[in-house]
């Protein structure tokens, strides 16, 4: 360093100035600067450079061998490489001219990049003579880094669809961007100086306070859903987000407001929410109406739901019957009116309104009721009548049964006009239609009520009337028998009174079933011995039914309380399907087995026995087994032992196999 000193430029460059009083260390003021400086001799040869210069270049070049600049490698601020003998400095020195402020970009030995201003001015004798140069280099990469982070930044905000606003704590907006332009309506021209609340409607002007209240306290405001004024004085629904602003030295001087426009969203997220409540709605229609058998219920619901779904102030719906007058049809149900109200009001009658609905030519929707061209014909009223609830927007759906028949229609009313859309019109068309077809099955169900409801009584009636000419038939032929003389005459009366008793016994179980099903199968409840009665109906049987023998388990003898009669009717039905249903067997078992709680009996055969697609249905009334055709019976002795035993709270079953015989048992409660 010395060296370089006494080199002529750097002895120029640290005389010491002439000033008095001033006595400066040049050389020590050169190499503590922290801006880069260096000298080149007259052949560009690099003489001297202080310590900020080697910081900079990220080497230290050789004194009396480098050229011109100490840089590795030097660009043009384009990035294309700058020949080193065309550099700033080289230049100055071939030219003898300065150069103010060039821009170079340098490349380091570690391949980091800086840009600089340089400041290469040159050196003369008193001659005039160059004798070399010097340059300052200024390091400007932060700065420019700074100025594109800003200009990227500014792009950023200018190109968001977002608004973004800046205000000072006065609520004055001081930045506007095209967003905010596109959301708010107002140019930047227009509202750069006017306060926020410009954009605040008035029924919210005291949430400014709150949120300069945040900010002044330094606190962010998140995602805060509000409603702003358009220029045009629309509202518009946003999502805002505000946060304070600081200066360089952290304090508060303003806010940065982000405001998004969710209108849309908001509106589909609704849109959305309507649509899956609307299927939630039209799912439960759906399924009540599969569900339910009775009009009355089902109309109600649908009633209530389109109501609901349409936004009606009122719906109801209406049989399609006219009264003798051919005046009015009748109100079924109704919703979001009292009966009593409406009713008051009169029905609604056969005029030009209503006709369409209920010839069930189309779907009537109208915005104002009153301006339809078929409203108003009919004298007295001549349109509503005084009073009658108000109907402006108007739907009218016919409810059509699948064989064509319009069974009535569905009306909707509002007070205020246009409220009913294509939409609505859509979804109470198709809950309609599902409501037909639930009304048709509806009256399928009522058809079949009706008829089996005919069938019972007709069973009631001629039991009742073939048991009496029986019980007459019976009588003589046992008289007859006691007279009878002839002994193929005797045989012939007791065959005959055989037939007479599987006849009565038949007509018995028919007279039974229509007590059942009027409710009237009384019990005459006694106290008796269950062992005894059924070694009774064993004995009985035995005689009657040679081609078995009966098997008796007796167990231990038990009391029950219950209606004999019945017991032995459960035990003479079940021990006789069971020889009948085992024609290639011999034997038939019972057992008896009781508990504190309860007495079981079990009846065991070694006959056809029973799938168990049979077994789910021997139970029912007139069911008889495929197969058994051959085998006589009407298939209601089963029905009528499960009742009986039903009737005594005890429960009845059957554990069986096809060809494997059968086992039916059942239990009756002691208490
Ligand atoms: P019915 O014997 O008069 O036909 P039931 O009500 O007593 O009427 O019986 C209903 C049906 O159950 C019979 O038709 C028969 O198919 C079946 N069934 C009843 N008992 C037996 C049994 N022990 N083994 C096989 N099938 C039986």
């Amino acid at each position: 360093m010395r060296e370089a000193v006494q080199d002529p430029i750097s002895a120029r460059l640290y005389e010491k100035p002439q000033t008095p009083g001033i006595n400066l260390h040049f050389e020590e003021l050169v190499n503590a600067s922290p801006v880069a400086i260096y000298t080149c001799d007259a052949q560009g040869y690099i003489t001297y450079y202080n310590p900020a210069a080697v910081n900079l270049w990220g080497r230290a070049p050789k004194l009396g061998e480098d050229l011109w600049c100490g840089s590795w490698k030097i660009y043009h601020t384009d990035g294309k490489p700058m020949p080193l003998n065309e550099c700033p400095m080289a230049r100055t020195l071939k030219e003898g001219r300065s150069f103010e402020a060039a821009e170079i970009t340098i490349e380091r030995p570690d391949h980091t990049f800086r840009n600089l201003l340089v400041f290469p001015r040159p050196v003369f004798d008193e001659k005039n003579v160059i004798i070399g140069a010097h340059n300052t280099l200024v390091d400007i990469t932060d700065q420019k880094y700074g100025e594109e982070k800003q200009a990227i930044l500014s792009a950023i905000v200018e190109s968001s669809d977002d608004a973004i606003i800046s205000k000072s704590l006065d609520g004055i907006i001081t930045s506007w961007n095209a967003g905010a332009e596109k959301i708010f309506g107002y140019t930047e021209n227009e509202i750069i100086g006017k306060h926020i609340s410009t954009l605040i409607p008035l029924s919210l002007r005291d949430e400014e306070d709150l949120i300069i209240g945040n900010i002044r306290a330094g606190k962010k405001v998140d995602h805060f859903q509000t409603v702003r004024v358009h220029r045009s004085g629309r509202e518009i629904q946003i999502s805002l987000t505000v946060s304070p602003v600081k200066n360089s030295y952290g304090k508060i001087i303003g806010a940065s407001k982000i405001a998004r426009d969710i209108s849309e969203s908001l509106a589909a997220e609704k849109k959305i929410r309507q649509s899956a409540e609307r299927l939630q709605i039209l799912n439960n229609i759906g399924k009540v109406i599969s569900e339910k058998l009775d009009v009355q219920s089902i109309l109600q619901h649908v009633t209530d739901a389109t109501t609901r779904i349409t936004g009606a102030a009122f719906g109801a719906f209406f049989y399609n019957t006219i009264d003798e007058r051919d005046e009015s049809y009748t109100l079924f149900t109704l919703s979001g009116a009292s009966r009593e109200a409406f009713e008051k009001f009169g029905m609604p009658r056969n005029t030009a309104v209503f006709e369409s609905t209920f010839s069930g030519r189309s779907v009537v929707r109208v915005a104002d009721i009153r301006l339809d061209p078929r409203y108003g014909h009919n004298s007295p009223n001549h349109g509503m009548p005084e009073g009658r609830l108000p109907v402006v927007s108007y739907l009218a759906v016919p409810v059509i049964s699948s064989s064509g028949t319009v069974i009535g229609g569905l009306f909707f009313g509002h007070p205020d006009a246009g409220v009913f859309t294509e939409e609505h019109e859509d979804l109470v068309s198709s809950i309609s239609s599902q409501a037909a077809i639930a009304l048709d099955n509806s009256k399928l169900f009522e058809d079949v009520k009706a008829l089996s409801a005919k069938k019972d009584e007709f069973i009631a009636l001629a039991s009742h009337e073939l048991k009496t000419p029986l019980t007459s038939i019976k009588g003589y032929l046992q008289v007859l028998q006691r007279t009878e003389r002839d002994q193929l005459g005797k045989t012939f009366i007791s065959k005959t009174l055989n037939q007479i008793e599987k006849l009565n016994d038949l007509v018995t179980d028919l007279l039974d079933v229509s007590r059942i099903e009027a409710g009237k199968l009384a019990l005459e409840k006694v106290m008796f011995n269950l062992d005894e009665l059924i070694l009774e109906v064993v004995e009985n049987l035995s005689y009657t039914h040679e081609s078995h023998r009966i098997i008796f388990d007796r167990g231990n003898p038990v009391m029950i309380y219950a209606d004999r009669q019945r017991i032995e009717q459960v035990l003479i039905n079940l021990l006789t399907n069971a020889v009948k249903y085992s024609p290639q067997a011999n034997q038939v078992w019972v057992y008896l087995k009781s508990s504190e709680k309860d007495v079981t009996v079990k009846i065991k055969d070694q006959g056809i026995g029973l799938t168990n697609e049979q077994q789910k249905h021997i139970f029912t009334r007139f069911y008889r087994a495929e197969g058994t055709s051959n085998i006589a019976g009407l298939g209601l002795g089963l029905y009528l032992t499960k009742e009986i035993v039903e009737r005594h709270q005890g429960c009845i079953g059957v554990k069986s196999e096809a060809d494997k015989g059968a086992e039916f048992y059942f239990t009756i409660p002691l208490n």
